[in-house]
Formats: C-alpha cells, sequence, structure tokens
C-alpha cells in the first residue's frame, strides 16, 4: 500500500496531491478512483463535462441511437413475422434526443458521486503544466496551482476537420461531436471518412431513414480490419441502401440557404465531380490526442504521430508523469483507457510494480448494420507474422435463421485465424446480427490460448449464430 502525503498540503500557494490527473474521462477517471482504494490523495481536473468523450459525444449517445436505428430495422422487418402495422410508423429524432441528453446528464452526475465518494477532488477547469516545479511539475487551473509526485495526463482527443487551406468551407460540415447535437434527422446526409465513426454514423443515418451518402478514399471501409470484413461491410452498407463513393473525396462545400453544396471528385483520371445539396456533411476522417496542455514546458515528447510517448508502463519521458488513453494513440476504446489507468493505480499505489496492460487480443465491436466482432491478427497480420504456411483459415457465411423470414437480407460471416500445428486461434472476425454480444466470451477464450480443439469441445447451443463458431471445419 502506497503511503504517500495522505492528506492535501498546501504550501506556497501550491495545492499538492499524491496523484494528479488531467482529464475526468474513462482512463482518468477509472485510474483516479482505483488509487484512492489505496489511501493516497487524488486530485482530477476536468474542463468539461465529466465521463469525457465516451459518456459525453461518444459510446453511450452512440449506442443509444444505434439502438434507436436497430429498432427502426426490426419495425421493417415485422411484417414478415406477421405484424400488421396499422398506419406509418413515424420516427422523432427530437423525441431520443431529449431522453439521451437527459440520461447523459444523469450519468454526468453519477460520476461526479463516483469522484466524490471515493474522495477524489474534483478540480473544474482547464489545466495546463506552466513549467515550473515545486518540486514536481505544476498545472495551473484558472491561476490555482496543483502538483504531485504522481501526475497523469488523460486528455484523449477531438475530431479532425479539414482546414479551409484543404477544402474551401470544410467547417460547415460538423463531426461526431456535431451529430449528437442534431436537433433533426437530416433528409440527405454526406459522411466523409472509412473508419469506425463514419460506418456506424452513416449506418445510423441510413437505418433511421436518411438519404445517406459515404465519401470514402478508396475502395473499401474499415481498410485496416481483415480483408473479408472490409469487404463485407462495404457491401452491407450498400445492401442496406448507403450510396458509397469509392475513390472520391470532398473538393468544396458552399453554405446556401441553410443547406449545404458539397462538391464531390471521383479520383480516378476520368472520374467527374458532382455536386451534392444536403442538410448535414458529417466528417468522420479521425481523431487528434489533446496535447496542447504546455507538454513543451517540461519535456513530454511526443511520438510521430503527435500522441503522447509512452513506454509499455504507460510512463512518459519525463520521470513521475504518466499517460493513458486516446492520447496515448494506442488502441483508442473505452475499456483500454480503463484498463491502463486501473493497472496504472496499482503499480503506483498498490505494490504490483509489474502490473501493466496487455495491449495484445483487445476485442473490438463496430456498430455497424449488422455488427462487426473482431478480436487478434488479421489473416493479412497472422501470414505477414508466421509465414502462410503456418496459418489455418476457418471461414463461414450464412443467411441466420431471422432473414429466412424477412425479405431484408443481412449475412453471417465468421472467420478462425489459426496458428500451425496446434491450431491456435489467433484472430476471430465476424459480421452478423449478434455478433457484438458475441464476442466477449470468445475473447477470454482467445485471451487463454484457446486452439481450435478447444473451441470445438464446447457444445454448441442451438439454433444460434454463434453455434458456427465451435463448429467450423
Ligand atoms: P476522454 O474520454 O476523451 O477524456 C479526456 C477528458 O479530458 C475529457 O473529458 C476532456 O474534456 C478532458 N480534458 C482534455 N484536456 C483538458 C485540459 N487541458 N484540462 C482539463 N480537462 C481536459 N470506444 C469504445 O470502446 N466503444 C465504443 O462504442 C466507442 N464509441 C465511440 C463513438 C464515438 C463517436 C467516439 C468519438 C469515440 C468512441 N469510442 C468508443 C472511443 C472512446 O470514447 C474513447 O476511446 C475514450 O473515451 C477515451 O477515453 P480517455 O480517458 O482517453 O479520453
Ligand atoms: P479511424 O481512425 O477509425 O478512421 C478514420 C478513417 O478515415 C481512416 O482510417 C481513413 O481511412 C479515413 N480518412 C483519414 N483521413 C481522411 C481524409 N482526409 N479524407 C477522407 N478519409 C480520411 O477514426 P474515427 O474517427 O472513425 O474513430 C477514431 C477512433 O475512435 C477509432 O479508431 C476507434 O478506436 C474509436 N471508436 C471506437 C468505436 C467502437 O469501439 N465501436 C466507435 C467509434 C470510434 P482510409 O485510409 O481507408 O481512407
Amino acid at each position: 500500500m502506497f503511503r504517500g502525503l495522505i492528506s492535501v498540503r498546501k504550501m506556497s500557494g501550491v495545492t499538492k496531491f499524491d496523484y494528479l490527473v488531467l482529464g475526468a474521462g474513462s482512463g482518468g477517471v477509472a485510474s483516479a478512483r482505483r488509487a484512492t482504494e489505496f489511501g493516497i490523495k487524488a486530485g482530477i481536473i476536468e474542463h468539461g463535462r465529466l465521463g469525457g468523450t465516451c459518456v459525453n459525444v461518444g459510446c453511450v449517445p452512440k449506442k443509444i441511437m444505434f439502438s434507436a436505428a436497430s429498432i427502426a430495422e426490426a419495425l421493417h422487418d415485422a411484417k414478415d413475422y406477421g405484424f400488421e402495422i396499422n398506419g406509418t410508423t413515424k420516427f422523432t429524432w427530437k423525441v431520443i434526443k431529449d431522453k439521451r441528453d437527459a440520461y447523459i446528464q444523469r450519468l454526468n452526475g453519477i460520476y461526479g458521486n463516483l469522484l466524490s465518494n471515493a474522495k477524489v477532488e474534483t478540480i473544474l477547469g482547464h489545466g495546463v503544466f506552466t513549467g515550473e516545479k515545486d518540486p514536481y511539475p505544476i498545472i495551473s487551473v484558472a491561476g490555482k496551482k496543483y502538483t504531485a509526485p504522481h501526475i497523469l495526463i488523460a486528455t484523449g482527443g477531438y475530431p479532425i476537420i479539414p482546414s479551409e487551406k484543404e477544402i474551401p468551407g470544410a467547417q460547415h460540415g460538423i463531426t461526431s461531436d456535431g451529430f449528437f447535437e442534431l436537433e433533426d434527422l437530416p433528409k440527405k446526409a454526406i459522411v466523409v471518412g472509412a473508419g469506425y465513426i463514419a460506418v456506424e454514423m452513416a449506418g445510423i443515418f441510413n437505418a433511421l431513414g436518411c438519404e445517406t451518402q459515404l465519401i470514402i478514399r478508396r475502395h473499401q471501409a474499415l481498410r485496416n480490419f481483415d480483408s473479408t470484413i472490409s469487404e463485407n461491410v462495404t457491401k452491407e452498407m450498400e445492401a442496406a441502401g448507403v450510396t458509397i463513393r469509392k475513390f472520391s473525396h470532398v473538393k468544396s462545400v458552399e453554405k446556401i440557404d441553410g443547406k449545404m453544396k458539397v462538391t464531390i471528385k471521383c479520383d480516378d483520371p476520368s472520374g467527374e465531380g458532382m455536386e451534392e445539396d444536403v442538410e448535414c456533411l458529417l466528417w468522420a476522417i479521425g481523431r487528434k490526442p489533446q496535447t496542447d496542455i504546455g507538454l513543451d514546458k517540461i519535456g513530454v515528447k511526443l511520438d510521430a504521430r503527435k500522441n503522447i510517448a509512452v513506454d509499455e508502463f504507460q510512463n512518459t519521458s519525463f520521470p513521475g508523469v504518466y499517460s493513458v488513453g486516446d492520447v496515448q494513440g494506442k488502441a483508442l476504446l473505452t475499456p483500454v483507457a480503463i484498463a491502463a489507468g486501473r493497472k496504472l493505480a496499482h503499480r503506483l499505489f498498490d505494490g504490483k510494480t509489474d502490473w501493466k496492460l496487455s495491449y495484445e487480443n483487445i476485442p473490438t465491436v463496430v456498430f455497424s448494420h449488422p455488427p462487426i466482432g473482431t478480436v487478434g491478427m488479421t489473416e493479412e497480420e497472422a501470414k505477414k507474422t508466421h509465414g502462410e504456411a503456418n496459418i489455418k483459415i476457418y471461414e463461414t457465411n450464412f443467411l441466420p435463421m431471422y432473414h429466412q423470414m424477412t425479405k431484408r437480407k443481412t449475412k453471417c460471416l465468421m472467420k478462425l485465424i489459426c496458428l500451425l500445428p496446434d491450431e491456435k486461434v489467433i484472430g476471430l472476425h465476424m459480421q452478423g446480427q449478434g455478433c457484438d454480444e458475441m464476442l466477449q466470451g470468445f475473447g477470454v477464450a482467445i485471451k487463454m490460448g484457446a486452439t481450435k480443439t478447444d473451441f470445438d469441445s464446447c457444445v454448441a447451443i442451438h439454433p444460434t449464430s454463434s453455434e458456427e463458431l465451435v463448429t467450423m471445419r
């Protein structure tokens, strides 16, 4: 157990903690709360709403909108199951937006309570390193100064919008943050990008009835995923009604009478430009780490992609200053930030000196339509790492029983990447109805080093899609 300062001491106008956390998002809150379990005094600085990206403009509101979109799909299928729907079903975006906002406000309060119950002192305001030391680096918030022998930077990131120089009028578009501020479902929208957010938000818009176009630079979305998944997600989106403009980019944007005229150019030399009038243009082209916090004043180094550079123990280049979560650029996922923050608290204050997060085999879900679940190496990575001759692939591709009754069809595909000779499962990739909820348990098995024989030794659950994962030949 850590024996630190135990109480806050104020010396020469500087408030001193044992542990000072910058950023009350997923990683910061988890780390600060865990640290106080070991009898230390922690403070956390936040300039926005408690809970950070995930709670306010990320996972939580996104999942609510994904659920709304899934209901739209179920309503569409309902008549195929014998339901008579009298009259038209009407969706009112504002109804779910208001309920969602109220829920998030409750969560902000819950986060405040969790911090105060854990006796973490919350300091509201913008924190920056001043360059002073007493004897540790000082962070200033609205003119007040704070320090600690252990400082965690968990400032997350923010969405990118192209500059005016790159794309004139780009600022008329919104980002995922703006998506959650929309008061109405746009009639027509353009989403630009090919990653998680582009796929998820284009899918939500489309399922709820907005005429949706996705502009991607290459031929497929989610290009960093297993190639079977990138190919399939692109096809599924098109089949669901999203118009995907491939090898294309936005050239300029003009705002006219509350609408946007978006000029799109196909990158093919013969490709023609086209103009689209839309109510909403959403940039989903990646995120940048929030590092504008005076790091140069204390010499914390950034990596080549401008994330905070950390070692495997989340140490930055400045002793006693650590970083977790999106700002350090590895695996931008809430449970990763939380797990890294908690491990760090145990390492610093609970004597678990060798604890660190393993960034291997992190399961992740894209809430596309249908959802994607993936863990471990892609086929391409596995072949590159172990050699093609040492890899065996099992694949299946079927129509789930649910869709045997519906006009709307979405396939389920599953792929296991196994390492010979014992067929250790080193990758699992799937897309289909229910794959989001299916993945977690298989993630445990893969983390434990399960082989294909272990998978097959588990009796199947019938009739489910997941039974295919233990019966593939
Ligand atoms: P954040 O949660 O961003 O927290 C950083 C905090 O620091 C913020 O509250 C910020 O206001 C504060 N801060 C920054 N600078 C300062 C400063 N100078 N002074 C004071 N405070 C400061 N992940 C999943 O696992 N599943 C999902 O389904 C999922 N969906 C997502 C959907 C969207 C639209 C987005 C954008 C992200 C999604 N993510 C999802 C990713 C997830 O939200 C992030 O990985 C996670 O929130 C990162 O946590 P963090 O603690 O690193 O940063
Ligand atoms: P991503 O990094 O996932 O994807 C952005 C993609 O946009 C790139 O891969 C690139 O694809 C494309 N792109 C980049 N620059 C441009 C450009 N100038 N013009 C057009 N396209 C461009 O970023 P996101 O913002 O989607 O998400 C950030 C992170 O947040 C994710 O990586 C994920 O970790 C996390 N997240 C997790 C979710 C979940 O767990 N369900 C949901 C949402 C976010 P290409 O090179 O093919 O063009």
